[in-house]
């Protein structure tokens, strides 16, 4: 297969941008044995863009435009395509959806001109812009394949890596595999800038990073001859990736799982749990409750929101509330000992804090202790977590699943 990369912009031609877009790319179609004969870079002018697209029309068979998928005057990439391939502009419903929400959330009105982002030229696939809201495409015409893609690289990157490649591996009979590991407890912007020198370097494997609430997911996909090969690009990254980031990987799969992960740790190696929620109400245990064979390690709990609750029920000290208040280090520590004394189990957590949206003892929304009681004693933690009620009440019991399993690798 023998591609082009046509660069789009008017910045380019003045020097006011570098093309990095163009390099990232021909090295990922290098990785698939793609040969790359001309890259061009053209200003923002439907003339020269469709003299470029004749040309390349000629000697390619894969075509790539990069840039020019935005909503203002000077975006005419998709456009141009269109009339190049005698097509009509047509909206990719997903794409308008995403604008529509964007919009409503921004509360902006939304314009025609930004609905040009959801089109494509007729006839062809959409490449779906995970990171922002023009839509890239994928057309064929006379046995050669014309790709737009959106200039802003944090767009670009993950369309290449997440949309092209795979569709291109296809054609080129190359074989992916990919590995999704999951961490709890760092955020996006810090396990960005800790994977960055990794991400920077990797052609192949790529590395991408999503978030899905309440998690921080990255995937490492290689691409080679046959999966075994593949499989082993991805293993050393993959290694490289749970270094980084530390005590926040938990386990690695599609689906957010902090509760089966620490569950079947339990269940495996015979110890027992128990926990007193205060702001979580139970949802630690209903989480427990989802784990299959749990009950065997899991033999009930407490649901402690009023202070004399936590008195009657797991005989947390009176004094011990009113000296320090409910929401303390010394409350959430007693609740979780209490709980392991009365149920007579190995681990126990308590969960004492304030949900919001309203501040409680004059500790602010989100402040959260936890307390671990277990055979090496107790230990409490303190959070500030980010959210709605319902958010840091999710962030608490997962908090909780994390301090377990880090107490179950000592
Ligand atoms: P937007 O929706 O932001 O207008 P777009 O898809 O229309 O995106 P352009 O308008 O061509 O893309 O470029 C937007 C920005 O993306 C540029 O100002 C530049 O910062 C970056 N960019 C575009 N093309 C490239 C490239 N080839 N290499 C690096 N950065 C680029
Ligand atoms: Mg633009």
């Amino acid at each position: 297969m023998q591609a082009e990369i046509i660069a789009v912009g008017t910045e380019m031609l003045l020097g006011e941008i570098t093309d990095t877009n163009s390099p990232y790319l021909a090295r990922q179609l290098a990785q698939l044995g793609i040969d790359i004969y001309y890259q061009e870079t053209v200003g923002d002018n439907p003339q020269r863009i469709t003299a470029l697209l004749q040309q390349a029309s000629q000697r390619s068979d894969l075509v790539i435009l990069i840039g020019g998928l935005g909503p203002t005057a000077d975006d005419v990439t998709k456009r141009t395509v269109a009339e190049f391939l005698h097509q009509p502009l047509v909206t990719n419903a997903q794409a308008k959806e995403k604008l529509t929400a964007t919009a409503a959330r921004l509360q902006h009105a939304l314009t025609p001109n930004n609905l040009v982002q959801a089109q494509l030229p007729a006839g062809g696939e959409p490449l779906p812009n995970r990171t922002g809201l023009a839509v890239g495409s994928w057309n064929v015409m006379q046995g050669t394949i014309y790709v737009t893609l959106p200039g802003p690289p944090q767009e670009f990157k993950p369309m290449v890596s997440e949309q092209l490649i795979p569709r291109l591996a296809q054609h080129t009979h190359k074989v992916l595999a990919s590995t999704m590991l999951r961490f709890y407890g760092l955020t996006e912007s810090v396990i960005a800038t800790k994977l960055a020198p990794l991400i920077d370097a990797q052609t192949n494997p790529t590395i991408a990073i999503y978030y899905q609430f309440p998690d921080i997911a990255v995937r490492v996909t290689a691409q080679a001859a046959d999966h075994a090969a593949a499989e082993q690009l991805v293993a050393p990254v993959a290694a490289q990736v749970k270094d980084l980031l530390g005590d926040a990987y938990y386990g690695t799969g599609e689906h957010g799982s902090l509760a089966q992960v620490v569950g079947q740790q339990l269940i495996t190696r015979h110890l027992t749990i128990t926990a007193a929620e205060s702001l979580t109400a139970g949802e630690f245990q209903a989480s427990l409750g989802t784990v299959s064979g749990i009950s065997a390690v899991f033999p009930g709990g407490f649901v402690t929101y009023a202070p004399a609750q936590k008195t009657a029920m797991i005989g947390v000290p009176a004094a011990t509330i009113k000296q320090y208040g409910v929401v303390s280090r010394e409350t959430a520590a007693a609740m979780a000992e209490g709980a392991r004394a009365k149920v007579g189990t190995d681990y126990a957590l308590g969960f004492t804090g304030v949900a919001g949206p309203d501040t409680l003892e004059g500790q602010p929304a989100g402040t959260v202790f936890i307390g671990l009681a277990g055979p090496q004693g107790t230990t409490v933690q303190e959070f500030h977590l980010l959210g709605s009620r319902n958010e840091v009440r999710a962030r608490a019991v997962a908090w909780g699943f994390k301090m377990l399993q880090n107490a179950l690798k000592n």
